[in-house]
């Protein structure tokens, strides 16, 4: 038998568990430990709350779940209710699959400035996550977003969306209250290199072209001549093809999405709270790199939300690569009997799908590893340890009860009403 601890409910730890199914067969234990009562991690508070069919993955998650050889034990933290080394002592192989929840700092003055949000909680406040329910960012004027990537795109897009296009999604009602009575009526996408640098997908980029009261304003000469266009993969081809299209005019609607490339903000400046973003011109070298021009202007704002990628927390003990904001690893093997996957172990990047063969490599390392098990505590040892302590812990059955009431709750037309705090969410489980 293998005892197999994975850190982190997200799609990480479950291709994860999925993976050492199909590998080990009936001669493993999977153990999906989650800080949280409620399971899915990217998929229930990072996934945008109107794209529904990729939160439908969670299915086939739920399937893993509910075999005999995977556990979801939820409420329970490492390094509060049990310590890596612990787990280290009980289970053969610990997998972490903390996904990178922390935001990258964006470093320039200003940035502490209330009104000022990383996306970590932006995204957390409208997806409901206990540690960013209390955000309450102010929807009073201008936005601007920090970035060209695909969150940067969820924002603006969630920021447009009027409370009927939203009326399908699993945002959660503090938001869409907040949204319904917002006063945002432009929004500005910082990207500090060009359209042919972007980092949005095809079908992302869009659907920004089909809102219903905003619209996307891009100028026609910030593209390159439309040959050079031939010299980029197909997606990104597409994708480009998208902000040509807005940059010949698009029909005026009450809000503007406004795409400022060349642009990298530099200072945010206000009394007390923001009031405006600076932002110096760049120009790119000849690797693509931007670098300012001197030439700066004030882009007012009321709301900055910087989307400019993520960071894994580090855990003691535990090398970690400062400069890349992950665990160090090679090939996912962190120390002996250690390993990391998905954006743990290798950055912020690729879509949900990009781990499932990260966490069948993982599999198959542990295989290579730990050839024939052990006769280590594993699952009752982890449990003898938690009652010792009193930890309540949360099973997959538990947050079966707490889906149903979430789905009981839901508004009409949505799929469910989440709960926003973990006492909500052991109430419901309890109940
Ligand atoms: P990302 O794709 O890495 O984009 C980060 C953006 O921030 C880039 O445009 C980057 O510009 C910019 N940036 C970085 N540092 C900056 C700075 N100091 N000042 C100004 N701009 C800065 O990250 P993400 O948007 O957080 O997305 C993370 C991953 O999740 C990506 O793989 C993304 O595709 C995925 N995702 C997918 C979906 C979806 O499929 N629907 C939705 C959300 C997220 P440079 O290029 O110049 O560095």
């Amino acid at each position: 038998m293998r005892h197999v601890a994975v850190i982190g409910s997200g799609p990480a730890g479950y291709y994860t568990a999925e993976a050492c199914q199909k590998v080990f067969g009936d001669q493993v234990r999977v153990d999906i430990l989650d800080r949280m009562p409620v399971p899915f991690g990217l998929i229930r508070t990072g996934v945008a709350p109107d794209h529904q069919s990729i939160k439908g993955v969670s299915r086939r998650y739920e399937a893993v779940a509910l075999t005999d050889n995977v556990r979801f034990v939820g409420n329970v933290t490492l390094g509060k209710d049990v310590s890596l080394d612990e787990l280290r002592d009980l289970y053969d192989a610990v997998v972490l699959a903390t996904g990178a929840p922390h935001d990258r700092k964006l470093e320039i003055p200003g940035a502490e400035l209330p009104g000022v949000t990383g996306s970590a909680a932006f995204v957390g406040w409208y997806n409901g996550h206990p540690d960013h329910a209390n955000l309450n960012p102010p929807l009073e004027g201008p936005a601007v977003v920090i970035g060209n990537g695909n969150v940067a795109l969820d924002v603006a897009r969630v920021l447009a969306k009027a409370e009927d296009e939203l009326e399908a999604s699993d945002i959660v009602l503090h938001a869409l209250d907040s949204l319904h009575g917002s006063k945002v009526h432009s929004i500005t996408l910082l990207g500090r290199r060009g359209p042919h640098q972007i980092a949005m997908t095809p079908k992302e980029l869009g659907e920004l072209g089909e809102l219903a009261h905003a619209t996307p304003v891009v100028d026609p000469a910030d593209f390159p001549p439309v040959e050079d266009d031939s010299a980029l993969d197909p997606g990104q081809r597409k994708a480009i093809g998208h902000l040509r299209h807005y940059a010949q005019g698009m029909p005026d609607k009450p809000i503007r999405i406004v795409f400022d490339f060349f642009a990298m903000p530099v200072a945010i400046e206000g009394d007390g709270k923001v009031e405006r973003v600076i932002v110096e011109r760049t120009a790119l070298d000849r690797d693509g790199n931007a670098h300012g021009t001197g030439e700066t202007y004030a882009i007012p704002a009321s709301l900055v939300v910087s989307c400019i990628g993520y960071r894994t927390p580090p855990i003691e003990g535990v090398p970690y690569d400062d400069k890349a904001g992950r665990f160090a690893n090679v090939d996912g093997r962190v120390l002996p009997g250690l390993y990391a996957v998905g954006w743990a172990r290798r950055g912020p990047t690729g879509t949900i799908g990009t781990n499932r063969p990260d966490g069948f490599a993982i599999a198959e390392k542990i295989a290579e590893d730990i050839a024939d098990g052990s006769d280590k505590a594993g699952r009752p040892g982890l449990d003898s340890l938690l009652e010792a302590r009193g930890v309540e812990l949360v099973t997959f059955r538990d947050w079966q009860k707490i889906d149903a009431a979430e789905i009981a709750a839901a508004r009409i037309g949505a799929p469910r009403e989440k709960f926003v705090s973990v006492d909500a969410m052991m109430g419901a489980r309890n109940s």
